[in-house]
């Protein structure tokens, strides 16, 4: 047991915090909300700073002044899709992806055992193996090739975190890997049942999870959990809105994240107990209650929607920051009312 098992056991919901950080929020900031575990993108802290000097530094924990948990991605989700898009440059073979960052243009090489690597440097707590993810609307034959690929890497990772590293039991870290499948059920359902013969303290879904609809892939996402253990994680990786983790929750997952709580913040989206409220809009001027009523956060404590309208509306940061705590206050309010359920 490490005390990360505590994962397995309780709702999570952890707010990006792509590149070490959650955008105009301090470490401090971000524990007051209720915050206890965060994400960070493998893919982006390989390309700048570089693992090697996250690692000099003492890892990211150090960098941030974090006490919580830290999960990396694998960094495929987003590479595989900037490849597939054609909006990098790069190849993806059986042995993983070589890419060139646009922005610096340097090459990079991601295999199953490099993954592994950059995240031990990065210095998550929750890993995550390398997944072959694909574009929605997949054919089968596609599919097939995408898990069966998923399969391998997994393995090659879980070899590379237990011999290279020593596994759990020498690091307390956690390794979790992604089930791949797409839209077919009994592909999902294959790969959970592989996935859970090699063994893993956390399984989580990979791919999309909204449809061309907008709705949640609930058949999908329950293909996955009817095939793993239990006393797992079970991730839902980019849910999402609160009524779709409600629903992610009632199939079986327990962790959760999405960048929408902290960019529609940013836009002026604010969840709250009576629906979504819309900051910018003319009849915020002059409204004098706080953004939501039943929350006890620093913004809605101190500040009037016609104050943070005003602000919004006139670029200050300091909105930027306040409306970001309260959207990440509700959904932590969110996960722990899961809790009692
Ligand atoms: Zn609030």
């Amino acid at each position: 047991m490490t005390n990360l098992d505590i994962l397995k056991e309780k709702y999570f919901f952890m707010p990006d915090a792509t590149r070490g950080a959650v955008r105009y929020l301090t470490t401090k900031q971000l524990e007051e909300t209720g915050t206890e575990a965060i994400v960070t993108n493998t893919l982006h802290l390989l390309i700048h700073p570089g693992p090697d000097v996250i690692q000099q530094l003492g890892g990211i924990k150090k960098m941030m002044g974090w006490k919580g948990i830290v999960f990396t991605d694998s960094g495929g989700f987003q590479l595989f899709s900037l490849l597939h898009s054609k909006k990098w440059k790069g190849k993806v073979s059986e042995n993983g992806a070589t890419f060139k960052s646009p922005k610096e243009g340097n090459t990079y090489e991601l295999t199953p055992e490099s993954s592994i690597d950059i995240q031990m440097k990065i210095g998550s707590d929750v890993l995550v193996t390398l997944d072959d993810c694909r574009d929605t609307g997949l054919s089968r034959a596609d599919a097939e090739k995408s898990v069966e690929r998923t399969l391998k890497w997994a393995v090659r990772c879980k070899e590379r975190f237990n011999n290279e590293y020593g596994g759990t039991k020498k690091t307390g870290k956690l390794l979790t890997c992604v089930v791949q499948g797409s839209n077919y059920l009994d592909l999902r359902a294959y790969c959970a049942k592989e996935l859970s013969k090699i063994g893993f303290d956390g399984y989580n879904f990979g791919g999309y999870v909204i449809d061309k609809d907008g709705e949640l892939v609930v058949d999908e996402m329950s293909a996955v959990i009817e095939n793993v253990p239990k006393d797992t994680i079970r991730y839902a990786m980019g849910v999402g809105k609160p009524e779709d983790i409600v629903k992610a929750s009632k199939i079986g997952y327990n962790l959760f994240d999405t960048v929408l709580v902290t960019r529609n913040a940013r836009h002026g989206t604010l969840y709250t107990s009576q629906g979504v409220v819309r900051i910018k809009n003319s009849e915020m001027a002059l409204d004098q209650a706080p953004v939501d009523r039943e929350c006890n956060c620093e913004c809605c404590r101190n500040y009037t929607r016609a104050y943070l309208h005003h602000m919004l509306k006139n670029g200050e940061a300091t909105a930027l920051t306040l409306l970001t705590i309260h959207n990440l206050t509700f959904y932590q309010t969110l996960i722990k009312g899961l809790t009692l359920l």
